[in-house]
């Protein structure tokens, strides 16, 4: 739940609302430039929670839904109280890299490293994540975009409960919503079982492509897996493999 007063939930609304129907008011009269960060949807549809109904206009998420860019959208998220993982955090882990990256990854959430410094994937896990992006792939890590499902650590790193996923999930999907990647890269059984809304294990889920909101989604296994289970980095390999070769389609 929001700590937000209702007067403040109803300034951001109304200053988010206004920023949206100036913004619809410049989108009317732009004539052509770089639309990566826009909604997709074709006209006369529906172009996501911006245009959504008056539940969603009027409900407590409302104005990080409405926001339009990261920054805005990490100011919504405030001292975030929504949740119970609230109180044992001490950084909120919001994500990081470019926010008009053509690859995003996606992790469960953050563990004790992140916590403490307030980044995702910056332990052992995070190393190894690091690998598999500047020597696997060959770009930087500033290139990519890197968030995770639940933006605070739970404790003794057990897995988020559904409440805490009900609670910053909408978070992620708005994050994903406006770096529009092209392809995302779902890292390890939880996060890819999160966002596919799939019971399926990881074991079937990894290395074929599915769809989050539109955009392609890799599975593959986590990378703290991995350095449980060495054997399976050429796994790994296989479907960073597919993405490399979907990167380079996509650039072509
Ligand atoms: N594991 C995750 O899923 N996310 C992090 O940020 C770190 C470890």
């Amino acid at each position: 739940m929001s700590d937000m007063s209702y007067a403040e939930e109803l300034l951001l609304l109304t200053s988010s609302l206004r920023r949206h129907l100036q913004r619809g008011a410049q989108a009317g009269a732009r004539v052509a430039g770089d639309n990566r960060n826009e909604s997709k949807a074709p006209p006369g549809k529906s172009a996501g929670p911006i245009a959504g109904s008056s539940v969603e206009l009027f409900s407590p998420g409302a104005p990080s839904l409405l926001a339009s860019n990261l920054e805005e959208l990490r100011a919504a998220i405030g001292d975030c109280r929504r949740c119970k993982l609230c109180s044992g955090r001490t950084h909120l882990v919001f994500g990081v890299g470019n926010p008009r990256a053509k690859l995003m990854f996606v992790g469960e959430g953050p563990g004790r490293d992140e916590d403490l410094q307030g980044e995702p994937f910056v332990g052992r896990a995070g190393q190894l994540l690091t690998d598999i992006i500047t020597k696997g792939i060959g770009i930087r890590r500033e290139d990519v975009y890197i968030a995770n499902v639940v933006k605070c650590r739970p404790p003794d790193n057990r897995n988020p409960e559904p409440d805490e996923v009900a609670s910053c999930e909408p978070f992620l999907k708005k994050q994903i919503e406006l770096i529009s990647p092209e392809i995302i890269v779902g890292l390890g059984k939880f996060a890819v079982q999160t966002l596919l809304q799939s019971k399926m294990p990881i074991t079937k889920l990894r290395g074929n492509w599915h769809t989050y909101q539109g955009i392609k989604l890799m599975p593959t296994f986590h990378p703290a897996y991995l350095l449980r289970n060495p054997a399976d980095k050429k796994l790994v390999w296989e479907d960073i493999k597919k993405v490399i070769k979907e990167m380079r389609r996509e650039d072509s």
